[in-house]
């Protein structure tokens, strides 16, 4: 049977999700309001929709954000950057890294409280959905411990079957993300064994949502998450963190005569609420994701003792001014932007060309003087931002003063833009074998003299 044990029964000095053995201890947060709590929530929904909604929102015929890995293009907002080499990718998770250090070594652990979607998802969905169907704190724990009545087996049945229906949501748009949502869903209504690496893939993500959001939630966070272990590298004693105002705060009540008091009524409200279970009043800990609600809880409590809020606040590590601008996150800033720079500067300098082939419905004709002549509507997709003058030639020696390629003189292709234009190959039937010859058409900037794309395509005639 699962495990369940109110905050105040743990030893103080021990991890809040483990017992005497080190079994896990489930915990149940208290229900907290505030202003802290009303910001997270206006951000965590916007966070909701941004994850969940756009990947499924069509601009231009296109989802409003891909990234297609296999044809190595960025969809965002109706624009699609083509030809993202590896070296571009990696440019700008560097930089997006640089920027995360930057935010950290800033706010601290913003990412955690106010972005990560593992915080998002549980606060304003799957938590929401356990308080709906279970209850109070106190109810949950004591339908832990009940016997598997029929009121516990509707109940956990109920809540396992609304987290599988939205885990399998956030699984299909996380894939979504990389395939386009509208083709998974799509591929979805057919067999799974014609797509089955996406619907394994699909399949395993749900589970693993299923299981972290419903059931390992904090502790994915304490025992796992690589960036809850980096980042204090990146943090320094004018980092923002959620801190107890000691001085003000100390002795707190119960512990010295009446009269000497702090203001801490130790009513242990911040730590009831802490989804992470610990005591903030303890100081800065490993564990504490800056979620901000023990801020609110300590503020309600103040409000009702007629105090000035505060005891529990965001601050520096330091307790000195907070200041933005640091040696150390100027240096992250500093690195990122250029790091931001170079990957904008490639991007603008590479020059990536496309070329479809759509052959005519008459596959080839034959001229008077005995040439065969195919046709075909070609597709120019380019990205770049050079405007190149294209000329066209065969690559293969052996072929390339046989076939001649008729095409209008030189066009030019501008930035992000698609061309059709209508490509004529004439040739002696005396290539073919069988019927057909494949040839290499190689695409050339006139101007530079530089060859910018090539692809195959197949000539056909009669079969003699
Ligand atoms: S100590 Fe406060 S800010 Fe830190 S995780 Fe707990 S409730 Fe959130
Ligand atoms: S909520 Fe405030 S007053 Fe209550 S124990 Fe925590 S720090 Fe003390």
């Amino acid at each position: 049977m699962q495990k369940s044990k109110n905050i105040f029964e743990l030893d103080p000095e021990r991890l809040a999700t483990t017992d005497e053995d080190g079994h896990r201890v489930y915990l149940y947060p208290e229900k907290v309001t505030g202003k802290w709590h009303d910001r997270r929530s206006i951000v965590y929904w916007f966070l909701i929709g941004f994850y969940l909604v756009l990947p499924w929102i069509n601009i231009n015929g296109k989802p409003a954000l891909k990234v297609d890995i296999f044809h190595r293009e960025f969809v965002f907002l109706g624009g699609t950057i083509h030809g993202v080499e590896p070296i571009l990718m990696f440019l700008a998770l560097i930089s997006g890294l640089f920027f995360m250090a930057f935010m950290t070594s800033v706010f601290g652990r913003v990412w955690c409280g106010w972005a990560c979607p593992q915080t998002v998802f549980i606060q304003s969905i799957f938590l929401k959905i356990e308080a709906l169907i279970e209850g109070t704190p106190k109810r949950r724990r004591d339908l832990d411990v009940a016997p598997w009545n029929a009121e516990k087996i509707l109940k956990r049945s109920l809540k396992w079957g609304i987290y599988l229906l939205i885990s399998l949501h956030i699984a299909h748009t996380f894939v979504g993300y990389f395939v386009g949502p509208r083709d998974l869903l799509l591929m979805s209504l057919h067999s799974p064994l014609e797509n089955w690496p996406l619907f394994l893939a699909t399949m395993i993500l749900t589970a693993i949502f299923l299981a972290d959001f419903g059931w390992f939630r904090e502790q994915f966070c304490l025992v796992m998450c690589p960036y809850g272990r980096i980042q204090s590298v990146m943090m320094d004693d004018n980092s923002l963190v959620v801190a107890y105002d000691v001085a003000r705060g100390e002795p707190r009540t119960g512990t010295v005569p009446k009269g000497s008091e702090g203001d801490c009524v130790n009513c242990y409200h911040c730590v009831k609420v802490c989804p992470t279970g610990i005591d903030i009043r303890r100081g800065t800990q490993l564990e504490c994701i800056q979620c901000t609600m023990c801020i609110d809880a300590c503020d309600n409590i103040m409000d009702r003792l007629g105090k000035p809020q505060g005891l529990i606040k965001y601050a520096s590590g330091s307790g000195k001014k907070h200041k933005v601008l640091t040696p150390r996150s100027t240096a992250y800033g500093l690195i990122g932007l250029g790091l931001l720079g170079l990957f904008f500067f490639s991007l603008n300098a590479s020059t990536h060309l496309t070329l479809v082939f759509l052959r005519s419905k008459i596959p080839f004709t034959v001229t008077r003087e005995g040439k065969v002549m195919n046709n075909f509507q070609l597709k120019l997709t380019h990205q770049g931002s050079t405007t190149p003058a294209i000329e066209f030639r065969i690559k293969e020696q052996n072929l390339s003063d046989k076939i001649e390629i008729i095409t209008p003189n030189h066009p030019t292709i501008v930035n992000d833009a698609d061309k059709k234009i209508m490509i004529f190959f004439r040739f002696d039937p005396t290539i073919l074998v069988g019927g057909q010859v494949k040839a290499t058409v190689q695409v050339e900037d006139a101007l530079t003299k530089t060859m910018i794309a090539e692809k195959e395509v197949s000539l056909v005639g009669p079969d003699h």
